[in-house]
This record gives structure tokens, sequence and C-alpha cells, in this order.
């Protein structure tokens, strides 16, 4: 198994950030915390899901690293999470509801285009991530109100890709060859996990995903759609 690469770590500028966005949204911030969660923030994800989904599945190996795919991967009895799978998807989905959910002048919406296809390129140079996360910075601030529905659909995002990861185990798709029909066979097992974590409402703790979220995947879908085009 490849596993190359560290893990994105906060450092005080990072840290900077997070107490500006907390003061932004009225939310309380407390710096240790925030540190140790962005640490293993990856981890608690996959435990939970585990914890709900994991009935009949074997132990399954989880490892959440920086490595420069923009990717997940199944193996036998693991998953393989590449962290910057996660800022991506918010970046696009924090875009996407500005679009959908403010009104803006032409400039800022062609600079939002802009902005998301720069997005798209980090699927085929992931070293832009860095360059990119600094153009993305002012759209935060200036846009914090869109913050609780971009972030909270990425989470479900990703707890999607999660399940589908999980989904592939389950269905022991390390014997067959990958395939169309493998994936839309992780996806359809995938929903139902997806399903089962939406039921536990609040008692999914951090991984808690609205029902009007619902449709998230679908979105996600369709980002994967633009990207193969
Ligand atoms: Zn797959």
């Amino acid at each position: 198994m490849s596993r190359k690469g560290g893990s994105f770590l906060p450092t005080e500028y990072s840290l900077e950030i997070a107490e500006l966005i907390s003061k932004i949204l009225d939310s309380e911030f407390c710096k240790e915390e925030t540190e140790l969660l962005s640490r293993e923030l990856h981890e608690r994800y996959f435990d939970i899901i585990y914890k709900i989904i994991g009935n009949d599945i074997e132990k399954i190996a989880f490892y959440s690293q920086s490595m420069r795919s923009v990717s997940a991967f199944a193996g036998k009895d693991f998953v393989q999470f590449d962290q910057q799978i996660d800022f991506w998807l918010f970046t696009f989905c924090h875009m996407i509801t500005i679009l959908a959910c403010k009104v803006i002048d032409d400039d800022e919406f062609e600079d939002i285009i802009k902005q998301i296809c720069c997005n798209l390129n980090i699927m085929r140079n992931p070293y832009l991530h860095e360059k990119n996360r600094e153009q993305f910075k002012p759209y935060l601030f200036r846009h914090s109100d869109c913050l609780e529905l971009s972030h909270a659909m990425s989470r479900a995002m990703i707890v999607f890709i999660l399940c589908h990861e999980v989904a592939h185990i389950s269905l022991e798709h390390s014997k067959v060859k990958q395939s169309k029909e493998s994936e839309f066979e992780a996806d359809a097992l995938a929903c139902k996990f997806y399903l089962k974590i939406i039921e536990h409402k609040h008692n999914a703790g951090i991984i808690f995903i609205h029902e009007k979220l619902l449709f998230s995947p679908v979105i996600l879908m369709r980002f994967f759609d633009i990207f193969e085009r």
C-alpha cells in the first residue's frame, strides 16, 4: 500500500483563520480543541461511520493523509483517504452556494467561475492547492453567510465518499476488476449507509447530516461529472 506524504497540520496562521471564522459566525472557539480536532478530523468521522454501519463488516483500517492524489481508495480491508479532498470539496460547495443563494454582480460571477475552474485544475495538479487556497480566502469571509450551508454540504459529501469506500470493502470489490458496474454497486450500498447515518440524527455527533442535505451526494456526482468532461 502506498502511504506517501504526511498530514495537513494546524499552524498558528490556520488557527487564526479558524478563530476569525468562529467570530464571524458568532460561535465559541477553543484553540486547543480546534488544533486537536484538525489533527484527527477524518479518523473521527470514520470511527463514527464505522460504529453506525460497520455491524456486519470486518475490521477496516483507515489511513487519512495528505497524498496529493485528491482521491479515496479502498483495498481488501483498508480505506485510504487523501485529506486534500476535504478542502477541494468545501471550496466547490462554498462557491456554488454563493452562486445559488446570493445576488452578486457580473464581475464577481466571472471571478467565481474562474475560481471553480482553478479548483477543477487541482485534480490535474494537486500542488496548486496552496495557491488556490489563498485565492479562495476572500470568498470565505465576504460570503461567510453561506458557510453554514456550504460547510454542512461538504461534510455530507465526505461522509458519502467514506461510505462508498466502505461499500467497496463490504462487496469484496478488491477481488474483481474495477468497472462502472462495481462503482454503481458501491454507490447503491453507500446510499443505504448514508441514509442510516441521516437517521441517526444528532446521535451521529460531528457527522450529523440534516435530512434537508440528503441530496448532497447528487451534487458530488455532478462535480465529478463536470471534471470528467
Ligand atoms: Zn469507487
